[in-house]
C-alpha cells in the first residue's frame, strides 16, 4: 500500500537493525485518515471471505482493525492483555511470547462474542516472529469459530512470523512489508517476495 509506504519512510524511524518506531501514525498518536485507507483495503481484500468478525490484539490493532470492522460492518472484538474486572465469565486465554522482551503475557478474549458461527479476520498492527497472531488463532480456535486471514499493518519480513503462518496454511495479507532496517533506509518487499 502506497500511502503506509510513504508514511513509514517519512515518519518511521529505525530503533535497531530489527525495531522500528511508527508511534506518529500508529502506536502511540493515530493518523485517522491513514487507519480509514487501511481500513477500506483491508476490507477490499477480505470481501469475498465471508467475513463475521474481526479479532485484534490490545491496543495498536484497535485502530486498523474498527477501520476495517466500519467498511465490513462486522463487530471487532479485541483480546485483552490485562485481567478485566467485569471479563470473568467464559474467558478463553492464550499465551503470547515476546522475543523482544524475552517475557510471556497472557491474552483473554469472552466466547460470548466470537462462537462457531464465526468467520474471522485478525487483524494487527506488526507481524515480527508471529506469536502474537498465533496466540489471536488460537483463541479463535478455542472459541470454535474459524479463522479468515491475517491482516497485518507492517510485516517485518526479515523475521519468522509470515513464513511461520503462510507454512501453517493461514492467508496472510500485509500492507507494508520492510525487508530491511538499515541506518535509517528502509527497504521494503513486494507482497510475493520471500526474505525469510
Ligand atoms: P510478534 O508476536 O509477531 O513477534 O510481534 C508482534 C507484536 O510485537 C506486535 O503486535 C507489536 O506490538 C510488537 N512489535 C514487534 N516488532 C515491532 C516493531 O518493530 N515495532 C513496533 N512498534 N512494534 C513491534
Amino acid at each position: 500500500m502506497e500511502l503506509l509506504q510513504k508514511k513509514i519512510v517519512e515518519e518511521g524511524i529505525a530503533l535497531s537493525e530489527t525495531v522500528l518506531k511508527v508511534d506518529r501514525f500508529l502506536n502511540h498518536q493515530i493518523d485517522p485518515q491513514l487507519m480509514s485507507e487501511i481500513g477500506k483495503e483491508f476490507a477490499t481484500r477480505y470481501q469475498d471471505e465471508k467475513v463475521t468478525k474481526i479479532v485484534t490484539l490490545e491496543s495498536s490493532g484497535i485502530a486498523p482493525a474498527v477501520m476495517t470492522g466500519l467498511v465490513m460492518g462486522v463487530p471487532v472484538v479485541f483480546a485483552r492483555k490485562k485481567k478485566s474486572l467485569t471479563l470473568t465469565e467464559g474467558l478463553i486465554t492464550s499465551s503470547v511470547y515476546s522475543y523482544t522482551k524475552q517475557e510471556t503475557t497472557d491474552i483473554s478474549m469472552s466466547n460470548k462474542f466470537v462462537d462457531q458461527t464465526d468467520r474471522v479476520l485478525v487483524i494487527d498492527d506488526f507481524l515480527a516472529n508471529g506469536q502474537a497472531a498465533l496466540a489471536l488463532i488460537d483463541l479463535i480456535d478455542k472459541a470454535g469459530a474459524e479463522v479468515a486471514g491475517i491482516g497485518i499493518v507492517i510485516e517485518k519480513a526479515f523475521q519468522d512470523g509470515g513464513m511461520l503462518l503462510r507454512e501453517k496454511g493461514y492467508r496472510v495479507d500485509s500492507l507494508a512489508r520492510i525487508a530491511s532496517l538499515n541506518n535509517q533506509t528502509i527497504q521494503f518487499a513486494t507482497e510475493e517476495e520471500t526474505i525469510r
